[in-house]
């Protein structure tokens, strides 16, 4: 099912060229968050290393009400009703994430114009102890999976592959992980992950625009976010996902492995860390199922004092 060489587990983006790698906009962190995280720990999600993050400093944690613009507008939903203990103890995990701080009043891509290059993302500048979750592909349809999402309210962002993720029972799986509000958004991972730098601008563009026209379709409007394969993209690439409606190519500096995850840099989890997953079960997770293998990484990053937040919300 899956394609030829994401090394799924160990997939770890090349670099193509880095972005700047701004120092992650120092902002007095709220102590109004700080104080409210600091009665549950947190948790979830990933943690990478990164640089990077698209520049313009974001504005990490304004406590303010969201401000549903167009964008997020399931974004309040995801923080109304908070999951409780017994649902987290129900798929073995001692504790509830702690509630994300309010996201930052100002996104990445804010005034990006139409047609015009992407951001690059691979890290996420905030000094909160936040996290985000990526799962790609969509070889895997655990419905397991769908009960525990549901169960732990939990955060995340879809990328899929159009000819990995239509077989089996098809697009309609990812349907159901959307979440209260459809807070979980599906956005763009080709249509049959190439690897990008080995094709022509044409075939890029056909490539990216072809699964920007499938999602279109399937769950109206264009997704905002797109994930190049392997990581490897090039101008070409940026010039084709600019111009059929990406905002951001979203790369990643921790990925998730069977029993907790592995860092690009360091061995810990940083503020803002973007955790790429997988659509993955027993047969290539050494028998593991896809649900035990997020409450791993669950744990993980809640023994590390971190929560999952939405990306959306940020980026
Ligand atoms: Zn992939």
């Amino acid at each position: 099912m899956s394609s030829p060489a994401s090394g799924p587990i160990s997939a770890r983006p090349i670099s193509a060229r880095s972005t700047s790698a701004g120092p992650r906009s120092a902002r007095p962190a709220s102590a109004r968050a700080a104080a409210v995280t600091s009665l549950l720990l947190a948790l979830l999600l990933s943690g990478c290393s990164g640089s990077s993050g698209g520049g313009k400093g974001s504005a990490p944690a304004s406590p303010a009400p969201r401000t549903d613009t167009a964008a997020s507008p399931s974004a309040s939903s995801a923080r109304e009703s908070a999951p409780d203990a017994a649902a987290y103890r129900r798929w073995g995990l001692d504790k509830p994430l702690a509630v994300p701080p309010a996201p930052p009043s100002a996104k990445l891509t804010d005034g990006l114009k139409p047609g015009a290059a992407p951001k690059v993302i691979r890290h996420v500048p905030t000094n909160e102890k936040v996290v985000f979750l990526t799962f790609d592909d969509g070889a895997e349809k655990d419905p397991e999976f769908v009960k525990m999402t549901r169960d732990l309210k939990l955060p995340f962002t879809m990328f899929l592959t159009d000819d990995i993720a239509r077989a089996g029972t098809g697009y309609g799986y990812f349907e159901q992980l959307r979440g209260e509000g459809n807070r979980n958004t599906i956005n763009n991972h080709t249509l049959s992950h190439p690897n990008l730098r080995t094709l022509s601008a044409d075939a890029q563009r056909r490539e990216i625009c072809g699964q920007q026209d499938v999602l279109e379709k399937r769950y109206g409007g264009k997704p905002p976010l797109f994930r190049p394969p392997y990581g490897n993209y090039n101008d070409a690439t940026l010039a084709a996902a600019g111009g059929c409606g990406v905002k951001a190519l979203l790369l990643w500096e921790v990925t998730m492995q069977i029993n907790d995850m592995r860092y690009a840099q360091g061995d810990k989890l940083r503020p803002g860390d973007i955790v790429l997953a997988h659509f993955r079960g027993p047969s290539e997770l050494k028998g593991a199922t896809m649900t035990k293998m997020v409450a791993n990484m669950l744990r993980s990053i809640e023994r590390q004092g971190f929560t999952v937040a939405r990306l959306e919300d940020y980026v």
